[in-house]
């Protein structure tokens, strides 16, 4: 089943030596993915939306088919629609500005939103850049407090008993934005607390599922969160496109983001109106290819959703062994659930020089802070070397990433 899974993917043609552990950067793409990007440019190329003769319309129907399969994927809500974006980042930066914005009508949907004290943002200590730093960058220009679920030294939520109960009593928190599974350690948080703390208190719960969309989209559709954002590309997918789903009525009632062509009604001089969502947050023309390809990205990750989820088991299971017993040490070790992701410290190598040791081995891993610099303090480190698998993975990729760093241990003497 693996081999024939590996066979749609023409990276393992080009680049047969190399053992590509760094799935958590980015996925690698199947061949009908690259090919529906070159369809679109090859067969159709015509813009969406705005053309009267058939090959617009064509088009037009292809991208919002793209759109309810991009929801569907991670919602069962039927109220839930996507707005595409660039990708995870773009999508959490426009949650941030229009979350926080004083012309978004949130309070008939959010009580949190008519309470008077503080308003707040609940983030963790695990969360990547991309989930700190456009809510920092509105807290600080519309007064909102950033608050911190503390990690333990493993990367596992470690907040003290009471911590909530102490939050809710000072402020009032508006937003809970957390990444459901971390890129540097692949644990899976069990954010359900967390959700059911955002429902009894009117708050909104946004989920960051960069790395849960592959790994488990159905732990994304229990949650049920009021915001999703995630990018195609590491779902099989292409570069440069993503979404942020969340519910339509929400959308509608929130401020724009981005002004242009393609998200008005009417344009006068002085003012314009706009059309309901999510076209009102498309400025501008789409990336009409890559939603093609986004298409089939998600096409391929729901055939393969069986093997995904057992070579997720199989993959952490034998990595999981052969680290214990080669005594390499990595981080979120014993988390309740895990994907294969390894962070690991070599003593007295940095991460950049394992990096490129691994390297020369052909072994394709990624080195250094992995946009989580709150995380690498919990961690007391300042870099790790990680090593990401994926469903086209296998044990004997496991056999060469271990034999590698045996290599590196040795130029090291550890
Ligand atoms: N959140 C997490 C947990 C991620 O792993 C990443 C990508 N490494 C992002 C957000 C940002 O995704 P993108 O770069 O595709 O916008």
């Amino acid at each position: 089943m693996v081999d024939k899974l590996r066979a749609e993917f023409p990276f393992f043609s080009f680049n047969p030596k190399i053992v590509y552990l760094d799935s958590g950067a980015t996925a690698l793409k199947p061949q009908r993915v690259v090919d529906a990007l070159n369809f679109y440019n090859t067969h159709e190329s015509v813009n969406i939306h705005r053309g009267v003769y058939q090959l617009s319309q064509r088009a037009t129907n292809t991208v919002e088919d793209v759109r309810k399969k991009a929801a569907a994927f991670v919602s069962s809500s039927p109220e839930h629609v996507a707005v595409f974006t660039r990708g995870t980042t773009e999508g959490l930066n426009l949650a941030a500005h229009i979350l926080t914005s004083t012309k978004s009508n949130l309070a008939d949907f959010f009580a949190s939103y008519k309470i008077s004290k503080t308003p707040a943002i609940l983030l963790s200590e695990s969360e990547h850049h991309a989930n700190i730093v456009p809510w920092q960058i509105f807290a600080q220009e519309r007064g909102y407090k950033l608050l911190y679920i503390p990690v333990d030294s493993e990367g596992k939520f470690n907040a003290p008993k009471g911590f909530l109960q102490s939050l809710a009593e000072k402020y009032s928190v508006r937003i809970v934005a957390l990444s459901l599974q971390s890129n540097v350690t692949g644990i899976l948080h069990d954010l359900s607390p967390y959700r059911t703390f955002a429902d009894e208190h009117g708050a909104v719960f946004v989920v960051d599922a960069a790395q849960a969309v592959v790994h488990a989209p159905h732990e994304i559709k229990k949650l049920n969160p009021d915001f999703i954002s995630y990018s195609a590309h590491k779902l099989f997918g292409p570069t440069g496109i993503g979404v942020l789903v969340a519910h339509k009525k929400v959308l509608d009632a929130c401020d724009v983001y981005q002004g242009g062509g393609g998200m008005i009604n009417l344009v006068e001089h002085e003012k314009s109106t706009y059309l309901d969502a999510p076209g009102k947050y498309e400025a501008g023309t789409q990336a009409i290819g890559e939603i093609y390809a986004f298409g089939k990205a998600l096409e391929f990750a729901e055939e393969y959703k069986e093997l995904i989820h057992t070579q997720d088991i199989n993959l952490r299971e034998y990595g999981d062994e052969k680290f214990h017993n080669a005594q390499i040490r990595f981080f979120g070790d014993g988390a309740r659930m895990r994907s294969p992701i390894y962070s690991f410290e070599i003593p007295g190598a940095h991460a950049h020089d394992t990096g490129t040791l691994l390297d020369e081995q052909n072994v394709a891993i990624r080195a250094g802070h992995h946009c989580c610099q709150l995380l690498m303090q919990a961690l007391k480190v300042s870099a790790t070397a990680r090593a990401s698998l994926a469903v086209y993975n296998t044990r004997d990729d496991v056999d060469k990433l271990i034999d590698a760093i045996g290599y590196v241990r040795k130029i090291f003497r550890k």
